[in-house]
């Protein structure tokens, strides 16, 4: 029989005095961290953590540790962003065990770069740890295959937000919308009307499928299935509100199979061929 203990206790990484782990806490299901962020979490002296790091995750700290909410929602100007980096700089200086706990995974539109950068510049020894981004799980906990071999052979993730807190003018909507069969759209509510309208511009049908999740892989998790057309106004009749995830391409009709939590209880699937395929293709 093989040891099925992924690593023995001694060989976890030490979280050392003067240190920083930049890491995800996933989307927000405390079960979808990492084991090594567990690790993380039981021996940090400091936690700055997100806005959308959920008080469920940080009941599994050590219950001394310090914890300092560095929450900042939508793209404030990054003033506050080099303070959150300088204090990062300063805990570590100060001999503490420092996790940088950020939502999701902190190298996806995250700012973990920026932050990594900041440390490094200073000295400060890291450890990048990945965590599960909310436009990959929590489009699974709507029941949405990210890719579906019947759908897109590609994936484009945008985020709606550039860094003064507009939508980005720096992104070729035209050359996105050809250029990829599902997009996962971060931060993207606030500005929906124009995006949506890039979107329709570039050529993207108005029946085209459209999911928005919020609050993704947590109690209070809602799912929109609407289209490219109608998504501002249903937006708006549904009230939906940030942290949300948008999926605009054909892989949110597999929803219909695979909404798992709706099943849960017994519900069947809507549709279990929503693409009209019949049985999926044999893997070849
Ligand atoms: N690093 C994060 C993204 C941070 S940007 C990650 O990898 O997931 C913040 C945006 O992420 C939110 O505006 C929203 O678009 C998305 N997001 C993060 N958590 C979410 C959740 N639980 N549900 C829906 N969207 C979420």
């Amino acid at each position: 029989m093989t040891n099925p203990n992924p690593l023995p206790a001694s060989d976890w990484p030490e979280l050392l005095p003067g240190w920083v782990w930049l890491c995800g806490a996933g989307p927000g299901d405390p079960g979808l961290l990492t084991l090594h962020a567990l690790n993380a979490l039981r021996q940090a002296d400091v936690i700055v953590y997100d806005a959308l790091v959920g008080a469920e995750i940080l009941n599994w700290a050590n219950p001394e540790a310090e914890r300092i909410y560095a929450g900042k929602r939508g793209g404030k100007p990054s003033a506050k962003q080099r303070d959150i980096s300088l204090q990062l700089v300063d805990l570590a200086k100060a001999g503490k065990r420092v996790l940088r706990l950020k939502g999701g995974d902190p190298f996806v539109f995250g700012r973990g770069g920026e932050e990594g950068q900041t440390l490094v510049q200073n000295g400060i020894p890291i450890r990048i740890i990945p965590g599960i981004s909310a436009g990959i799980g929590g489009l699974a906990y709507a029941g949405i295959p990210v890719t579906h071999r019947d759908v897109n052979q590609s994936v484009t993730f945008v985020t709606g937000h550039d860094q003064s807190g507009e939508t980005p003018s720096s992104l070729n909507w035209q050359a996105i919308s050809e250029g990829s069969q599902v997009l996962v759209i971060y931060m993207g509510i606030k500005h929906i009307r124009p995006i949506t309208q890039a979107l329709l511009d570039a050529g993207r049908p108005g029946e085209e499928p459209v999911a928005v999740v919020t609050d993704a892989t947590t109690s209070d998790q809602r799912v929109l299935e609407s289209t490219l057309g109608q998504l501002e106004a249903d937006l708006q009749a549904a009230g939906m509100s940030p942290p949300a995830i948008i999926c605009v391409g054909r892989s949110v009709l597999m929803r219909q199979a695979l909404d798992w939590l709706t099943m849960l209880d017994g519900t069947p699937p809507r549709n279990t061929d929503p693409l009209g395929r019949g049985r999926p293709a044999e893997a070849s």
